[in-house]
This record gives C-alpha cells, sequence and structure tokens, in this order.
C-alpha cells in the first residue's frame, strides 16, 4: 500500500494557471494579461532604479543574519509612516502593532490566523469580486465567509446600495475585508475593517492618494487591520515583503498583540527574508531614493492610465457599438472588463489571448504594440 496514492492533483490556480498556459502557447501574437505584475511598453519585467540604486549601497555590506520574529522594526516603522501618514498620531502613542511579513499574502494570512485565534467565533466578509487568493487564505485559517457586494455587472461600477445593505446587516462586531484604493463602507455597527493594500501608488501614481480610505478610517476612530504589500509599487514580487499592522486601543495593547503576532510567525516560517526588507527601508528613509521611487511609482501608473485610455479608444475605433467607458472610469492595475467566460476562452483560442476566465484584464500586459490587436480580438467575441 502506497502512502500518498489517495491524493489527487490539485486544481490548477485561476491566476497563476493563465500564466502556464501562456508559456506553453508558440504563436507570436500571444498576448498575457492575466498576471498581476507590471510590464513596461516593451512586456518586459521591470526593476525600478530606486532599488538597483538601493542594492549598490548594501553589496558587500550585509551580513546574513537572521531578522527578530517580527522582521525588520526600521522597515516596520517607514512602511507604516507610508500607510498611515508621515505624523500619524496613532505611530507616536505606539498603538500600532506591526510586524514584517511575506509580502501581502503573508500579512493577510497572518491575520487571518490571529483573527481565528483571537476572536474564534467571527466570520470574514470578502467582497465580490476580490483577489481569489482572499478566500483560499481565510479558509486555510479556518475562518468561516460570507461575502458582500461590491460590484455592479450592468454598470461595471460599485453596486454602493448593495454594499452598504450588506454591510448594515451583517451582525455587529463583524469582519470586513476591503481593498484600500476602494470606497469607504463600514460604521455605524462597529464592524472590524481590514484593508488589503496591495497597490499603494499603482491606482492614482500618488501612494499618498491612494492611502486616503485608511487616513479616512483613522480619523473617524475606527481601529482597523492593514495589510502591506511591496511586491507592485516597488516592483519587489519575488523577494516577498510586506508589513501587517493593528491598530489597538492603547500601547500596552499593541504590545501584547504583536507579541501574539510573532508567536503565530515562529512555528510557520521563523522570521522574515532580510533582503527585500532592507531595500524598502533604505528607499522609504533615503529622501533623494524615496523622490525617485515616488517618480517610478507614478511612471507605472501613468502608463497603466495610458494603456485604459488606448484601449478604449482601439475599442471605438474598431467599430464596437459597446459601451467601454468602464475602461477608463475603472482605476488600478486590473479592469473589469465584462467578458463572460465563454469570451476569455473564445480569446484564448483564437486570438491567443490570456486572462482569467473572469473578464479581469491586467492593464499592465496592455503595451502599444498589442492595444489594437487586443481592441480587434475583444470586438470579434463580443460581436
Ligand atoms: N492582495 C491583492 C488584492 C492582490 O491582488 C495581491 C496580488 O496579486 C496580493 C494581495 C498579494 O500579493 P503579494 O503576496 O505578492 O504581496
Amino acid at each position: 500500500s502506497s502512502w500518498w496514492g489517495h491524493v489527487d492533483p490539485a486544481p490548477k490556480d485561476p491566476i497563476l494557471g493563465v500564466t502556464e498556459a501562456f508559456l506553453a502557447d508558440p504563436s507570436p501574437n500571444k498576448v498575457n494579461v492575466g498576471v498581476g505584475a507590471y510590464r513596461d511598453d516593451d512586456g518586459k519585467p521591470v526593476v525600478l532604479d530606486c532599488v538597483r540604486q538601493a542594492e549598490a549601497r548594501i553589496a558587500g555590506n550585509l551580513n546574513m543574519e537572521y531578522l527578530p520574529m517580527g522582521g525588520s522594526n526600521h522597515m516596520v516603522e517607514e512602511a507604516l509612516k507610508l500607510a498611515c501618514g508621515e505624523n500619524s498620531e496613532f505611530i507616536k502613542d505606539k498603538r500600532i502593532a506591526a510586524v514584517q511579513a511575506l509580502s501581502g499574502t503573508g500579512a493577510c494570512r497572518l491575520f487571518a490566523d490571529f483573527q481565528k485565534r483571537y476572536q474564534p467565533e467571527s466570520e470574514i466578509y470578502i467582497p465580490v469580486p476580490t483577489w481569489a487568493n482572499h478566500h483560499n487564505i481565510w479558509r486555510d485559517a479556518h475562518v468561516p465567509q460570507k461575502t458582500y457586494h461590491y460590484y455592479h455587472p450592468e454598470s461595471r461600477g460599485l453596486d454602493f446600495s448593495a454594499m452598504m445593505d450588506d454591510i448594515k446587516n451583517a451582525p455587529k462586531g463583524s469582519f470586513f475585508l476591503l481593498h484600500a484604493c476602494a470606497h469607504n463602507p463600514t460604521g455605524e455597527k462597529g464592524h472590524f475593517p481590514f484593508f488589503d493594500m496591495a497597490y499603494q501608488g499603482f491606482a492614482s501614481g500618488d501612494p499618498e492618494r491612494d492611502a486616503k480610505a485608511i487616513r479616512i478610517f483613522l480619523q473617524d476612530g475606527h481601529l482597523l487591520g492593514i495589510s502591506q504589500s511591496f511586491a507592485k509599487n516597488m516592483g519587489l514580487y519575488g523577494q516577498r515583503v510586506g508589513c501587517l499592522s493593528v491598530l489597538c486601543d492603547n500601547e500596552k495593547q499593541a504590545v501584547a498583540v504583536k507579541s501574539r503576532l510573532q508567536q503565530i510567525a515562529r512555528p510557520m516560517y521563523s522570521n522574515p527574508p532580510v533582503h527585500g526588507s532592507l531595500l524598502v527601508s533604505i528607499i522609504l528613509s533615503d529622501p533623494d531614493l524615496k523622490k525617485l521611487w515616488l517618480k517610478e511609482v507614478k511612471g507605472m501608473a501613468d502608463r497603466i492610465i495610458g494603456m485604459r485610455i488606448a484601449l478604449q479608444k482601439n475599442l471605438e475605433k474598431v467599430g464596437s457599438p459597446l459601451s467601454w467607458e468602464h475602461i477608463t472610469k475603472q482605476i488600478g492595475m486590473f479592469c473589469y472588463s465584462g467578458l463572460t467566460p465563454e469570451q476569455v476562452d473564445r480569446l484564448t483560442s483564437k486570438f491567443h489571448i490570456y486572462m482569467t476566465r473572469n473578464g479581469r484584464i491586467s492593464m499592465a500586459g496592455v503595451t502599444t504594440k498589442n492595444v489594437e490587436y487586443l481592441a480587434n480580438a475583444i470586438h470579434e467575441v463580443t460581436k
């Protein structure tokens, strides 16, 4: 008898599976608008100049010692200032329990485990749609899930009234997962807002502006949690650098919460990786490198905004009678195109265009060279 004979292969990850299929396609025309990683106008991955400069500063000087369980204090300090504001009273009052996390995914997972352990009866409300991995993360942490309305298929925008209804109808003290660059929904029911901020700077080009929702919640006196990722806004995808913060009632509580977060991390991965966190702390604490970073984030956001305009224009140019206004109305790295799973399948089989079957287009994969081809193909499958 075999130990593992009963183990079936796992279903393909809906996002990472798209890249696998793309790589296996030999067509010279193929286009990947599936994966959420930034590409330049030649479709190439980008390493930011500020990152290269920070790397040059540490080259040869770095020892390879372990970080503490909670990661680099310097990086965490800088990440908090970026999320909550340079002069945040909550930082000064030491009311935020914060630890370095394994990028945004790790920060969400650490929080989900913390939630399960210290609010064991609670559930998490997740928006529809969301990043598919959110469901996996809270499932594996054994936190029951509910969903709330967010997207309105007809307008391809926010379904504000349905979202507010869901929030009002949720039991008092529910946990809500919010995307930080989205609208400001919780309030009177004493819910706990948990912000996933994976794209600070990517929506508007300005990290301060993209943190607005968090700043408003802080001002309004909410206690909240934040997951930050430096994967997208610093292009540090594979470095796995992020931060989890939980705003507490006072310093004493924050010390206790931080110690528990570290306790959860210890048997999972012991302590987080050092290289990426050093790059982040150097870039955010050096005025020149920070200025360069802000310019580079804006450059990435502007290219994406430009591609939204170009895609909409090209759809009009090829004579599509449908409304494509939502392409430029939506912000961030993705466009919820409204394409059906069947239309996406046809884009792939006829035109070698790869995206997730929910019609999510990664605008970072659109370039001046492929935008016309993409628009024409979308027109063909939506006729
Ligand atoms: N949250 C959202 C909404 C995302 O889209 C992503 C990545 O695609 C993440 C979190 C996590 O990314 P990472 O773990 O690479 O920081």
